[in-house]
């Protein structure tokens, strides 16, 4: 059974304990910080193990490449501490089950994965896919599974993830191109992390859209419009890709508006708090966060992820601002029309 790589030292020579310090959720100095990280590593007891709320976030403040979520979902499994009622795991482990249902286009050298997120096929159109689409593929066997680690278990993801490589592998792709931040995570963050092998290039979509508009800019005419960002948890799994997302609004001449909740500290849409934690952190979250957004003065708020989307787009117009899809605000600054926008 794969094992992850966890360095104990990196936490006992840590000077930060930057993965409980930075996290938004609970309170850590780094003196504390460290001790605990260490403790859950030797399979002790510790609050954060009961505490933690799954934000993701501290594998992104972890610097020194260890991987403090991914050892607390491994303790939180090993001592049957639970995140969600056992029916509402049971309920999301069956969906991503592999059931033969899969959808291939015409698979060439590139492809585009849609994993399990059928809403994503609906919005990759026009020139910016016009070099790689109809090459894609979606379903179960190519769903990464990785959103289980919301959920303290791992047994899925060992189980499948290697299937879903496998898969991928015999279509004879060379890269795929990564259209939502779990799946791009799944083969760049979580399988190296458990010894992996990935036998194709991992792209994720953000670069991908960066190139493309670079390629086309002389069909680019600026936006000129102010936009927030709603950043997801699953990109805290891949944090190298957020960089691209100021990149891709300087070239399309939109504004990201400087906001409290962004970057590193971005709250999570709250759907997942609502399922597993109750209504007040849900609640408390998406205020929190809907108000700094409509503070800023921004007309947009630009989705990465269908989840958020869905969670927050009537909050989101509520307070005047136009929910869209990030692939859609690029495909107007090439004067295209969005098709799967609110
Ligand atoms: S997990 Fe990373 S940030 Fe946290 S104590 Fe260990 S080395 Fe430091
Ligand atoms: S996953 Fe989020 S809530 Fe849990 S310890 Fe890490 S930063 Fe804190």
């Amino acid at each position: 059974m794969y094992q992850l790589k966890f360095d104990e030292k990196r936490c006992l020579a840590c000077p930060d304990g930057a993965c409980l310090v930075q996290c938004q959720y609970l309170k850590y100095e780094a003196d504390s910080a460290r001790k605990e990280m260490v403790k859950i590593f030797r399979g002790e007891d510790s609050p954060v193990l009961q505490d933690c709320v799954t934000c993701y976030a501290c594998e992104e403040y972890c610097k020194r490449g260890n991987h403090p979520f991914y050892l607390i979902n491994e303790r939180r499994e090993d001592k049957g501490i639970l995140t969600a009622p056992r029916a509402i795991t049971r309920q999301w482990i069956h969906i991503g089950e592999p059931k033969g249902k899969y959808e291939l286009g015409r698979i060439g050298k590139i492809a585009l994965s849609f994993g399990f997120m059928p809403q994503l096929k609906e919005i990759t159109k026009g020139r910016l896919f016009e070099d790689v689409m109809p090459s894609y593929f979606f379903g179960q066997e190519f769903f990464c599974n990785v959103v289980y680690i919301h959920f303290a278990n791992t047994d899925v993801f060992k189980e499948r993830l290697p299937m879903v490589i496998e898969n991928i592998h015999k279509l004879g792709v060379e890269e795929v191109v990564f259209l939502h931040d779990e799946c791009y995570a799944a083969f760049t963050s979580l399988a190296p992390a458990y010894g992996m092998e990935v036998p194709f290039k991992s792209v994720h979509y953000f670069e991908y859209l960066y190139n493309r508009l670079t390629a086309l800019k002389d069909l680019i005419r600026p936006l000129n419009v102010k936009v927030v960002y709603q950043r997801p948890c699953s990109n805290r799994l891949c944090g190298d890709s957020h960089l691209f997302v100021q990149k891709i609004m300087d070239r399309i001449g939109a504004t990201l508006v400087q906001r409290t909740y962004q970057d590193e500290t971005a709250l999570c849409c709250g759907s997942i708090f609502r399922a597993m934690y109750g209504y007040d952190l849900m609640a408390d979250v998406q205020g929190r966060n809907l108000e700094d957004m409509a503070k800023s003065g921004a007309e947009y708020c630009i989705f990465n992820c269908h989840g958020c989307m869905n969670a927050l787009s009537p909050l989101v117009a509520a307070r005047g601002m136009t929910p869209l899809h990030l692939i859609d605000l690029c495909r107007m600054a090439i004067g295209e029309k969005p098709e799967g926008g609110r």
